[in-house]
């Protein structure tokens, strides 16, 4: 993909390189109680995340990455650039898009960082918990080390493919925006533990479809800008082994070895990569209510 020449974004805090000390590191402490618990369902339902750290059970079983290897910051920081670049990309194209619809679009903040670093309201997001959103903040966090775990671990390296990740990511910001994701919190509330993770694979594949809405128009941007498309050939591919290697069911058979389906909390690869396409190739958000949709059609 050409990404060099998107406006970069000014909503990116880089906290790379600082360290965060150990000992005050330890599991979050929220202020305890019901925070704990809200904060704690919030990372479980809506993003892939283990929150047995959070509540502080003692129970480590299957982080969802593992932890990668400190990484060097390269002299030219090009990994830097490029969240920023793809960052500016999606608030420019929501903002558009909100605009046409007469709303007003607040970016997300995003928080670079390696290694751990705190949570504004408490606690501490850790690179082993991979890039995730936090509605509370409006923040994503994203860890400097996951796109190279995406890439020797997961053969699913590409800058479309990270560009993907952060795009989907920014994708959780639009939902917090519009409701979905407040919606999903309350129902979930309500309803049993299967039930209540097929909404949040209906809120995980709507966010693979508004990413694939992203690509559309900072595609289209480009184009109208520069003469020169965004995507290169390849980049979709790129796109679809990323689907492939953080799917659930492919996240599922690599940690257990066999694929729980009422588990799924993101959808299965297909679906995640069915999604994107669609967003990508209709640019029309009005195709992406995952909500209505029988679950066994989505
Ligand atoms: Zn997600």
């Amino acid at each position: 993909m050409k990404w060099k020449n998107l406006r970069r974004s000014g909503n990116v805090e880089d906290r790379r390189g600082r360290r965060m000390s150990t000992k005050r590191a330890k599991p979050i402490v929220v202020s305890g109680g019901c925070g704990t618990i809200i904060v704690a369902l919030v990372l479980m339902f809506v993003f892939r995340v283990d929150p047995s750290f959070l509540l502080n059970t003692g129970s480590t079983s299957t982080p969802s990455l593992p932890t990668p290897e400190p990484q060097t910051q390269s002299a030219n920081d090009e990994l830097g650039e490029f969240v920023k670049a793809i960052k500016g990309s999606c608030e420019d194209v929501w903002s558009k898009i909100f605009a046409r619809q007469g709303y007003k679009y607040r970016p997300a903040r995003v928080v670079h960082y390696s290694g751990a670093t705190r949570l504004k309201r408490g606690g501490v997001a850790h690179a082993r918990m991979g890039p995730f959103y936090l509605p509370a903040e409006e923040t994503i966090y994203i860890d400097t080390d996951f796109f190279r775990l995406m890439k020797q671990q997961y053969r699913a390296g590409g800058d479309f493919a990270y560009a993907y990740v952060i795009s989907h990511e920014a994708a959780h910001h639009v939902q917090n925006l519009l409701g979905y994701t407040n919606q999903v919190f309350k129902k979930r509330a309500r309803v049993s533990e299967s039930e209540g993770n097929k909404l949040s694979v209906r809120l995980e594949l709507q966010a693979d479809f508004l990413a694939g809405v992203w690509a559309h128009y900072a595609d289209k941007e480009m184009r109208g800008r520069t003469g020169q498309h965004m995507m290169e050939e390849g980049d979709i591919q790129e796109a679809m082994r990323a689907a492939q290697a953080i799917g659930d069911d492919a996240l599922q058979r690599s940690s257990q070895g066999y694929v729980v389906e009422d588990s799924f909390t993101h959808g299965t690869s297909e679906q995640r990569l069915r999604w994107f396409m669609k967003g990508f190739k209709t640019g029309d958000v009005k195709q992406g209510d995952t909500f209505s949709i029988p679950y066994n059609r989505l």
